[in-house]
């Protein structure tokens, strides 16, 4: 049978779309595929159509969300192919049945979580199957450069290193296109030369625009004139989904729309499971035709009519934007993209992405909507470039359109650039070796204690919440360098790290040191004490070498005068002498615990071995 006539057939459709054929080939060859396909191209049916083919092999989908898996079975089933899911919300029970068919032979296509495919239990019976292939849905879910990484993704390739036939073929889908995807798919996931089949990421009927408010309220007055034709239910006018990049945000613009009578409903994680799906019921279903959402909203869940995305926040990467904005216009009539560009949610966004530990690269995400809102190029241009595919210009965008916004888009980015200049302005600034010397001194006395921006401020003389609270208003260092903006001083710290003139401990709060006044680990911390560096950087630390010779001092005179040593000095205020380092002695007798009659005896001899150390 030809795939043409199981596609009809089958499957009620009169053509493939563009790459299917290829892909579905390519797998029924047996060759492992990589599919880069946009979001709704039609990727599940390049599994499908190859399992509905099989007379007893099982496809086994590896699927991330639950309510993709119920889906797409139930899209398999009402075409009679035998499909089931597992997942480890099910009853034990009814999990075991379901496997037990899937090794039996019953089903075509088996859809899986991947915590429950890499489970043990699973493991063992896996090796029992009779695969036709294994697929990997959402496949860029095994890549912390794609934007919902999934640690379980990664250990994939377990499946088919314990399989005693491996050589079944493994499909990866995907709709993200970047290089660092797919080489982090082929890798985690083990596949041998796979076949790579792409297909454009131009969406002709898409009209994407930015805007950029001033401040929420602009940003709501805006969101009121976009979803005019939905006002009142005047008509049904199509779909609409506003994207938030918060729940709060979310509850609020929700709030608001259905206070100025608008019929919307809201998706975020933070709602049960019940309430989610009655939410999404009532959207699909037409009840409810505006979606106020979180990005937990969507993979999977297309509709056809969306006529108008917004992005009522910026997205954490541009992938996730093409991916959610995507969700307009699927049934190819003419639909907007707006993306709300303010610079405080890009703000918002790189302090959610810094709380996700195990995500690296955050910034260089974030870089790419800076750019996509930034630079006067055809959004779509953009777009695909970014997936890796080069177009011609689109036509429709804002940019291309030379469209009304033009004008704030103008202002926002001539603002954008004062700001920069100043910025710039202020990093630039000439130090004499004099006032290099000062920050030299700094670091010489504080090793790895303080990152840059508080030596920058300590240094300037600033008196913000961040120096009172180290006390270093009152550091010997503080206004040292007042007339330099503290940006130029970073601007230095940073141009001095570069060289490695100065040197960087912990990645967490970096801290700085000279080379030659390295922290306190490696001089006395104990041996193999990794902590003891976080320690002692925790607060200001004294420079322990002269605390050890002080000490070393007190002990001497003790045994001379036969005093006992705390009858010399104690300990806390042979640190705080330490600390302070005072020049003279009637700075040393300002330090607490310092008597007149104590500078008398000791004061000098404090002095000269203080001497040795500046
Ligand atoms: P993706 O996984 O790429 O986002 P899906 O597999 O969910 O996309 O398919 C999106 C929609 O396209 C589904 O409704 C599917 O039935 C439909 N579709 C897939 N292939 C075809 C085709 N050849 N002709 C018409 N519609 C198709
Ligand atoms: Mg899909
Ligand atoms: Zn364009």
């Amino acid at each position: 049978m030809d795939l043409l006539t199981s596609l009809h057939s089958q499957f009620g459709f009169s053509q493939f779309r563009s790459g299917q054929k290829e892909a579905i080939e390519s797998v029924l060859a047996g060759n492992d595929t990589l599919a880069i396909l946009p979001t709704g191209a039609g990727k599940s049916l390049i599994y499908q159509l190859p399992a509905s083919l099989q007379k007893d092999k099982l496809t086994l989908v590896i699927s991330p969300l639950i309510a993709l898996m119920k889906d797409q079975t139930e899209s398999l089933l009402s075409k009679g192919i035998p499909a089931a899911f597992c997942n480890s919300t099910q009853d034990e029970l009814v999990q075991m049945k379901t496997i037990a068919q899937a090794v039996n032979g019953s089903l075509r296509v088996l859809l899986i979580s991947p915590e429950r495919a890499l489970s043990p239990s699973f493991l063992k019976v896996f090796k029992e199957m009779n695969l036709f292939s294994l697929v990997v849905d959402e496949a860029h879910c095994v890549s912390q450069w794609g934007h919902d990484f999934r640690p379980e993704y990664r250990q994939l390739h377990f499946l088919r290193e314990r399989h005693p036939s491996p050589n079944f073929p493994i499909l990866a889908l995907t709709a993200t296109a970047t290089e660092k995807v797919r080489t982090d798919v082929q890798a985690a996931l083990g596949m041998k030369f796979p076949k790579m089949v792409l297909s454009t990421f131009f969406r002709p009927n898409l009209k994407f625009s930015v805007e950029y408010p001033n401040t929420e309220r602009d940003k709501a007055d805006r969101l009121f004139e976009l979803l005019e034709p939905w006002k009142d239910d005047k008509k049904f006018a199509g779909r609409t989904i506003v994207y938030c990049a918060t729940r709060k945000k979310t509850d609020e613009v929700f709030e608001l729309l259905k206070d100025f009578g608008f019929t919307a409903g809201k998706y975020h994680a933070g709602r049960t499971d019940g309430i989610r799906e009655r939410t999404q019921n009532a959207y699909t279903g037409g009840k409810v035709p505006i979606l106020v959402a979180t990005n937990a909203f969507g993979m999977g869940m297309d509709q056809p009519d969306v006529r108008l995305v917004v992005h009522y926040q910026v997205p954490a990467s541009l992938e996730a934007y093409y991916q959610e904005a995507g969700r307009a216009g699927r049934d190819n009539k003419p639909a907007d993209c707006v993306l709300f560009y303010k610079n405080a949610d890009v703000a918002t966004q790189a302090f959610m992405i810094s709380k996700e530990s195990n995500f690296k690269g955050g910034d260089s995400l974030l870089k790419h909507i800076k750019d996509y809102a930034n630079q006067e190029k055809c959004r779509q241009v953009q777009l695909c470039e970014y997936f890796g595919e080069s177009i011609e210009p689109c036509g429709s965008c804002d940019i291309c359109s030379h469209s009304t916004n033009g004008k704030d888009r103008k202002d926002f980015l001539h603002a954008e650039e004062i700001k920069q200049r100043k910025k710039e302005e202020k990093r630039t600034y000439e130090f004499d070796p004099n006032e290099e010397e000062w920050i030299l001194n700094f670091l010489a006395e504080h090793p790895g204690v303080f990152g840059k921006t508080i030596i920058a401020k300590t240094l300037a003389g600033k008196t913000t919440k961040d120096v009172l609270r180290y006390r270093m208003e009152r550091n010997p260092f503080h206004a040292k360098l007042k007339h330099i903006p503290e940006e130029a001083i970073i601007a230095k710290l940073e141009s001095w790290t570069e060289q490695r003139k100065i040197l960087v401990a912990g990645s967490k709060y970096p801290k700085l040191y000279l080379p030659q006044f390295s922290p306190v680990k490696k001089r006395i911390g104990k041996e193999g004490d990794s902590e003891s560096l976080v320690k002692k950087t925790k607060t200001p630390t004294v420079n322990s070498q002269i605390l050890r010779e002080l000490m070393n001092y007190r002990d001497r005179k003790s045994r001379q005068l036969k005093w006992k040593k705390f009858m010399v000095f104690q300990n806390p205020v042979l640190k705080r002498i330490a600390e302070r380092k005072p020049r003279t002695l009637s700075e040393l007798e300002a330090t607490k615990g310092i008597g007149p009659a104590k500078v008398e005896k000791f004061g000098s001899e404090i002095l000269e071995i203080l001497e040795k150390w500046r």
